[in-house]
């Protein structure tokens, strides 16, 4: 599809922190309408007062610019159908609920909450269809008057067309909904408080979008908004019906669906592990989508200039961290080393750095970052990576110092040393033959004879080469740190 008309609107409730599913709601969004040259609508869904909160709503912001989303409508950018907070609109809402009810495609419904579910149970007991039964659709004057004395006060309940309908879902093809499984439904509460349902689809239509992208969870309110829409195009309020496409669930671990509860969820946890946006994203899209069968790697513009929702799969997909950490490292081996040296400093500094500030050595750091920059799966890794080089003392890790430690250890280590004492410290290679050697001269192997070795001058068993990283610790920290574990061992 290539149409300038497209508009496109993501639209979340500020309610707690922003998860993976929304983040993929967002991009799809996003992408379509960048692929069209259409436009990109921000707006935040806020009428809910006891669940909304303004923390929220900066974290959204907050999170939308840092994955590198730009919106053509919305807050802070404003836009012909400002404001693009529900919050700021509820005037509309009231007004447009009133023009419903005067057609005749609401009315007020009186019901206790306690009567509806009675004949809710009673229509279960029977097997019949268990939704709003329709009572209050002809309320008489004699009996309005009744209920207003009782001091019942009504919601506002939209009136569903007795026919059946279909659409043709943008993913998932051709849906049919039958009049008894979408009942009369509530658009304002008794307090005079707009809802979702009817706020949702009037701001579609006042913002005039032409695609509704969004979670599986919201296809059963599609039949609703299109009945809904069916009345504002009656009233002159709505155009046209946008097309719907409903994007496949996403599963998590035991392949349940992944809540906004699951920690998994949370994008703040992807954004302080040192997840790239690019790398985040580009597992994301892979959520319902891919751009082509042999290649999972691939930038945003990428994605964009290739991106329909045609293309997208209906069914769930499942969220794999471990395949969303090896496409992040490749986004990370992507970066050129200045950039990757930038995206690291908030690891190389407080409250992730245990070193203190005057210790960093900044021509250490750009002399290891390359060596870091192809091992990393995450940019929080860094800092373990390379607190060998900025603590005093290499950290203390008692599993690695018995892992690594063995009979005879000792001597190798005095060995290695002495071998080191001579080497060329202007070459990683020469340091490698050094304790090349004193392996040899034990019998041992580069590998057993290197792990003593990286254990007493970084504490970790793991980590960066270690000739490298020798070379830039330098010879006499080195060979200070291979006396001090010699001590610890004598002791
Ligand atoms: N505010 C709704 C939500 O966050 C938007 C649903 C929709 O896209 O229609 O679930
Ligand atoms: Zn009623």
């Amino acid at each position: 599809m290539a149409n300038g008309s497209v508009r496109v609107r993501f639209c979340p409730s500020p309610t707690g922190n922003p998860h993976v599913g929304l983040v993929r709601t967002a991009l799809f969004n996003w992408a379509f309408a960048r692929h069209t040259g259409g436009t990109f609508v921000f707006r935040i869904e806020d009428t809910d007062a006891a669940r909304d909160s303004e923390e929220s709503y900066e974290q959204l912001l907050d999170s939308l610019r840092w994955l590198g989303f730009t919106w053509d409508e919305g807050p802070e950018v404003g836009g012909p159908h400002a404001p693009y907070r529900q919050s700021q609109r509820m005037e509309t809402y009231t007004e447009i609920a009133r023009k419903l009810q005067d057609a005749g495609h609401a009315y007020f419904c009186y019901c206790t909450a306690s009567e509806l579910e009675e004949r809710r149970d009673a229509a279960r007991a029977a097997g019949r269809p268990s939704g709003y039964d329709g009572k209050c659709r002809e309320v008489t004057p004699e009996q309005k008057a009744q209920y207003e004395a009782e001091g019942r006060e009504p919601i506002v309940r939209f009136r569903m067309p007795d026919e059946t309908i279909t659409f043709t879902d943008l993913v998932r093809g051709e849906l049919t909904f039958t009049p008894e499984n979408v009942p009369d439904y509530g658009i304002v509460r008794a307090n005079g408080a707009p809802l979702y349902t009817l706020v949702n689809p009037v701001d579609d239509a006042l913002m005039e979008i032409t695609h509704v992208l969004r979670g599986e969870d919201l296809l059963s309110s599609t039949p609703r908004q299109i009945a809904l829409y069916k009345a504002l195009i009656d009233l002159g309020v709505a155009k046209e019906i946008p097309s719907f496409g409903h994007l496949p669930y996403v599963m998590g671990e035991g392949n349940k669906k992944l809540s906004k509860r699951d920690p998994q969820s949370s994008l703040n946890l992807y954004r302080e592990r040192g997840f790239l946006p690019e790398g985040l994203l580009n597992y994301l899209s892979l959520l319902g989508w891919s751009l082509s069968a042999d290649k999972d790697i691939f930038t945003i513009e990428e994605m964009v200039a290739a991106f329909d929702v045609a293309d997208v799969n209906p069914n769930p997909a499942r969220f794999d961290l471990k395949k969303a950490e090896a496409i992040n490292a490749d986004h990370i081996r992507m970066l050129s080393v200045t950039d990757f040296t930038e995206r690291c400093a908030p690891w190389l500094k407080a409250p992730f750095a245990p070193w203190a500030p005057e210790d960093f050595d900044e021509a250490k750091w750009q002399a290891v970052a390359p060596h870091a920059q192809t091992r990393l799966k995450v940019l929080s890794e860094i800092t373990d990576n390379v607190d060998f080089l900025f603590l005093p003392e290499p950290v203390e890790d008692e599993a690695s110092w018995t892992k690594a430690m063995k009979e005879g250890s000792d001597a190798l280590l005095r060995t290695a040393k002495e071998k080191l004492e001579s080497a060329d410290w202007t070459s990683a290679e020469s340091l490698k033959e050094a304790v090349l050697a004193a392996g040899e001269a034990h019998g041992l192997k580069l590998g057993k004879a290197q792990a003593p070795v990286r254990v007493a001058v970084t504490g970790r068993t793991v980590g960066l080469p270690l000739f490298e990283s020798l070379e830039i610790l330098g010879k006499e920290k080195t060979l200070a740190r291979i006396d001090a574990a010699l001590a610890k061992l004598a002791a």
